[in-house]
């Protein structure tokens, strides 16, 4: 089964990037050419023929899913970014972590108002980032087609935030 062949590929390393977290490492499966394909196959599947014009990926990890899943739907790429990255005029949006917030930006002139975003990361889990990256597609008043991970952390109840936009992810876990 895909799922099982997938959730093996992927390193869980215990207390990363601090103690107590159990870090989902997939760059043990992005070095895997049979892996890479697997993956990428599974996340675009459902969206084949949404007409997805943009695919907007969020930093870092975000970059390697969605660029790849772009060139399959034959869609642009748009990325979304730290602060201080993106060198244009952005769209900003803070959001709050655990201890304190963040911020992420997007350039402003990247979506046309009625183009069909694919919102890609490789994994959800408190929900803070794709909620904000909603935020920002939104604001530039996209429509947004789906919200798609590789992984879910489904424990950490991240969809919860995510509100009616349709969430898929290849391999939850409980
Ligand atoms: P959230 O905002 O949903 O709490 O966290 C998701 C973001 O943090 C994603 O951009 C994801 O790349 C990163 N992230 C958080 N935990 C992990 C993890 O265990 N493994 C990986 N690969 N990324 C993580």
């Amino acid at each position: 089964m895909t799922a099982d062949l997938l959730k093996a590929k992927i390193r869980h390393v215990p207390d990363f990037p601090k103690p107590g977290i159990l870090f989902y490492d997939i760059t043990t499966l992005l070095r895997d050419p049979a892996g890479l394909g697997l993956a990428l196959d599974a996340m675009a599947a459902p969206y084949t023929d949404a007409q997805v014009d943009l695919v907007v990926g969020m930093e870092s990890r975000g970059f390697i899913f969605g660029a790849a899943l772009a060139d399959r739907l034959k869609a642009g790429f748009v990325p979304v970014r730290k602060p201080g990255k993106l060198p244009s005029r952005c769209l900003s949006v803070s959001y709050d972590l655990e201890y304190g917030s963040d911020s992420l930006e997007i350039h402003a002139d990247a979506i046309e108002a009625g183009q069909r975003v694919l919102i890609v990361d490789d994994l959800l889990a408190t929900g803070g980032t794709a909620r904000a990256t909603i935020d920002l597609v939104s604001g530039l008043g996209a429509e947004i087609v789906a919200c798609a991970f590789l992984v879910e952390l489904t424990f950490l109840k991240g969809r919860a935030r995510l509100g009616t936009t349709p969430v898929h992810a290849v391999l939850p876990y409980d």
